[in-house]
């Protein structure tokens, strides 16, 4: 009836019983008439593990090495599922990225999908045959084997269905879809029976990793539609639409964090042209991405405070870079502060309502938390503030919202 990709993450394949249901549910779904292929991530824990053997070997190492460690999580569960699915009658086999191939391009540890030969799969799916993919990774045009950065296996599971032309992607994860917040953070976080794609990547790129950004935008570019369902039990899912599926839109759909994050403060930092152009140029060049900038003009135009924000796992390169040009910008001070967290309001209808930042530092000022950073842009309001505060302030805007479940 369709052909669909399906994808399970590591909770779902996260011991031989949970890969046996994965193989009944794909069974099922076969069974009703559909030609499917699954893409499946690593145990649960499995990639942290072999991720801390590596770090634990040498904390600077080769990055192609690190790929050939991290990418092994799934060769062991696409084998597993594979035999699953044999055990009970479907035909089943296994790919691993580079026999596909999944071509990346050589940034390890992060690398990019360049693209993926559909062809392969199709006659073998056309054969009755299941392709059990292995997510996370790919393979270079020098063939060294790639991974393509944490939670990636969402990407291939949407770059495969855009190869073979899937009808659709089903997500298959440990909460039964997108919700207003992180379920397991705010209890009243309510689900949603539909998302934009554009407020989906609002949420991934600001922290919720339910999915993982580069799989919405690949999503959005190759027009895929997605869904993220429970593969613990049969609850209707989240889909992942274009704007006007959606008829009546929230001014505020939902709210992410993110605890990735480190504040960075220059103090004294002479007020004339071109200071800015160093510092932010500088992080540039050593390939540190700088996300939230605030930076005031002084009272009598001699010195003024440069903050802005860096990922937590960056924060100490960036001081080194900033160390480094000291004297050639002439800051007095330097200060990191990594006890932050950004929180984020997002939603489509805020193109078209005022008001909707102003509701959010009400909440947050309600309960005494101080706002350190803002940035906005067209549809999502973001600050940073204590970590300490990370729950409380998602509690509080959930409800200041209307977004609480009855
Ligand atoms: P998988 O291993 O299946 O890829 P992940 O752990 O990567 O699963 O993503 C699922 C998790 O995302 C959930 O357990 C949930 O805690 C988290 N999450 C964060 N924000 C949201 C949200 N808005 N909706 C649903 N889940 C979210
Ligand atoms: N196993 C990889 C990770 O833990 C990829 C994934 O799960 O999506 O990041
Ligand atoms: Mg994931």
């Amino acid at each position: 009836m369709a052909r669909l990709v399906l994808k399970f993450g590591g909770t779902s394949v996260g011991d031989v019983d949970r890969i046996k249901a994965a193989a009944q549910r794909v069974k099922r779904i076969r069974d009703a008439g559909n030609s499917v292929a699954v893409v499946v991530s690593a145990m649960s824990g499995a990639t942290n593990q072999l991720d801390k053997w590596v770090r634990d070997t040498a904390r600077i190492h080769d990055p192609r090495e690190y790929d050939v460690v991290a990418s092994t999580g799934e060769q062991v569960t696409i084998g597993l599922l594979a035999i699953a699915l044999q055990d009970i009658g479907v035909p089943a086999r296994s790919w691993m990225g580079w026999q596909i191939p999944v071509r990346t391009n050589d940034a390890h540890a992060s690398a990019r999908i360049l693209d993926i030969r559909g062809d392969t799969l199709l006659r073998h799916m056309e054969q009755g045959e299941v392709p059990v993919i292995a997510g996370f990774q790919g393979v270079t045009q020098a063939g060294r084997v790639t991974t393509l950065g944490r939670g990636g296996s969402d990407t291939t599971a949407v770059a495969i269905a855009a190869a073979i032309k899937a009808d659709r992607c089903d997500i298959y994860t440990d909460v039964d879809g997108v919700y207003t917040t992180d379920p397991r953070i705010v209890a009243k976080a309510r689900k949603l029976d539909k998302i934009t794609y554009e407020e989906m990547l609002e949420m991934a790129s600001l922290g919720a990793k339910v999915l993982q950004t580069r799989s919405v935008e690949m999503a959005m570019n190759h027009r895929v539609r997605v869904q993220v369902l429970s593969s613990f039990n049969d609850a209707p899912g989240t889909l992942v639409v274009d704007e006007d599926e959606i008829v009546e839109k929230e001014i505020v759909s939902g709210i992410a964090y993110s605890r990735d994050e480190a504040k960075i403060t220059l103090r004294k930092v002479p007020d004339r042209p071109g200071v800015a152009a160093t510092v932010f140029g500088k992080l540039a060049e050593a390939d540190i991405n700088v996300d939230m900038i605030v930076q005031n003009t002084s009272q009598d135009s001699t010195y003024t405070d440069i903050t802005f924000t860096v990922k937590r796992t960056d924060s100490d390169r960036a001081l080194m870079v900033l160390q480094s040009v000291k004297s050639a910008v002439g800051f007095a001070e330097l200060d990191s502060d990594p006890r932050v967290a950004k929180v984020s309001v997002i939603g489509v209808g805020m193109r078209s309502h005022a008001g909707v930042a102003q509701r959010m530092f009400a909440a947050l000022g309600s309960r005494g938390i101080n706002i350190q950073v803002i940035s906005t842009s067209e549809i999502k309001v973001s600050v940073l503030i204590d970590e300490e505060y990370t729950e409380l302030a998602l509690r509080s805007l959930h409800s200041a919202y209307g977004l609480d479940a009855a």
